[in-house]
């Protein structure tokens, strides 16, 4: 029998295509081009990007700087391995972005997976260097998502993306996530806070000599959408973790690079991980690039020890991706971007809550700048999700389609919900028209406005 948590399933190939797609791509359009905010299909109709793709379009489309960067790159070179050059493009945008974070070192990658996977190995090299290899119980939150590789997966409490590949997996996913509107039951963000920092101090102790490092994500993304901690509890993990002498990682691929209105989300909270996860919005969509960030005592162990890093991927620092993220940085520094996230980011909060007040499937707005997220319920009362999970989150992506804007479906396994997540570079008009797609997307599913609060 299929585990209950099994995705649906769905006709393979239902138009004819050889192409493997995620949720074998029902129904989807087919992408034109794009400009600014808005992408256009191959019929012609616009969509407002409201969700920068995957969060990951922070400039919105077709950026003139960009592409000038990008070409001026292309007719240089695209790709020469880093086993046989050092490439000026990505020593600068290693040196750019440690300027921008305050981390000294940068490993380069690819994909969000990719970076994750190898702030994991980078902290199983550590410990063995530090002659305690047994180390190599990570831990992370029941509801998260770090990444498609196994190592991601492994971390990533999000049932429906872990259920295939289980066999393979670690349940590092053990800690309580910092969920107030399904998990605090009523506890106000003190004593939930508390209740958060003792659980993790259990499971920390728990794993005695073999706890390796905490992985998480500040803000929660694509697992449950855009949960947000309460103030205390991130500053509190991270004491946990320093009393013990336990790394802490921060995944911001998706809350990185200025999204939540400052460079990185753990700022909000004047917490420094021991490394920090960076992706989607470092290339913005121009290309695949994704990197990790590393503390000083991280490297000197590592330089100091038996082996150098021994491994990297293919494309790692290509010169084609590194020209694309220097970019990528120099824009959001010189077009203040990251203060815009804040600024836009209260205009979005201000009118998702008006639209929370009229609509009763909203249960919950949360989020910080400009990454929202809607809790999406069927009984306010009762908070009770779709039936079956996933349908009313399903429901609103479809219905704001239809209006011409994408929303993202983050819906963690146990929630239905929805991120709002526009590009960096949304005009104040822009947001506007966002929230009036998404308010007549919501009436066409309720069939009526909710009354005004
Ligand atoms: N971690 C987080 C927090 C993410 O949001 C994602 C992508 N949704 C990943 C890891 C995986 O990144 P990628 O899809 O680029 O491999």
């Amino acid at each position: 029998m299929r585990p209950a948590t099994s995705p649906p399933r769905t006709a393979m190939r239902p138009d004819g295509s050889r192409l493997i797609k995620f949720n074998f791509g029902e129904d989807l359009p087919s992408v034109s081009h794009g400009r600014g905010v808005f992408v256009y299909d191959t019929d012609g109709r616009r969509y407002l990007d409201g969700c920068s793709g995957a969060v990951t379009a922070n400039l919105g489309h077709a950026d003139p700087e960009i592409l000038r960067a990008m070409s001026e790159q292309a007719e240089r070179i695209t790709f020469a391995h880093r086993g046989s050059f050092h490439s000026e493009q990505s020593e600068r945008l290693a040196d750019r972005l440690s300027e921008m974070t305050g981390y000294p070192y940068v490993f380069l990658c690819n994909s969000g997976s990719e970076a994750v996977e190898t702030a994991l190995r980078l902290t199983l090299q550590y410990w063995r260097e530090r002659g305690e290899p047994e180390r190599a119980r990570f831990v992370s939150h029941a509801v998260s998502y770090h990444g498609a590789t196994l190592g991601g997966l492994s971390l990533s409490g999000h049932p429906q993306r872990r259920w295939a590949a289980e066999a393979l997996l670690h349940g590092f996913n053990e800690l309580t996530p910092p969920y107030a509107y399904r998990y605090a039951q009523g506890r106000d963000d003190a004593s939930f806070t508390a209740l958060l920092t003792e659980r993790a101090a259990q499971v920390l102790d728990s794993h005695g000599p073999t706890a390796a490092g905490v992985v998480v994500e500040p803000v929660g993304g694509a697992a449950g959408g855009a949960i947000t901690p309460p103030d205390g509890y991130l500053p509190a993990l991270a004491g946990l973790c320093r009393e013990r002498g336990l790394p802490l990682i921060a995944d911001e691929i998706m809350t990185g690079m200025g999204r939540t209105g400052t460079m990185l989300a753990a700022q909000h909270w004047d917490v420094h991980p021991d490394m920090v996860v960076l992706g989607k919005g470092m290339g913005a969509g121009y290309a695949p690039v994704s990197a990790v960030l590393v503390s000083e005592h991280f490297i000197d162990t590592i330089a100091a020890g038996t082996a150098s890093v021994t491994n990297g991927h293919t494309y790692g620092g290509n010169p084609l991706g590194s020209a694309v993220a220097l970019a990528v940085l120099e824009a959001i520094e010189s077009r203040d971007l990251v203060a815009k996230a804040s600024v836009r980011g209260k205009q979005l909060r201000a009118g998702l809550e008006d639209l929370a007040r009229r609509h009763e499937i909203i249960g919950e707005v949360r989020g910080l700048g400009l990454l929202q997220g809607l809790e999406l319920v069927g009984d306010r009362a009762t908070r009770s999700p779709g039936e079956p999970v996933g349908s009313l989150t399903r429901a609103v992506v479809l219905a704001a389609r239809d209006q011409g804007l994408l929303v993202y479906p983050a819906t963690g396994g146990v929630n239905d919900a929805v991120l709002v997540a526009p590009p960096l570079t949304t005009t104040p008009e822009e947001i506007d028209l966002l929230l009036e797609l998404l308010d007549a997307a919501l009436t066409t599913l309720s069939g009526k406005r909710a009354p005004t609060a």
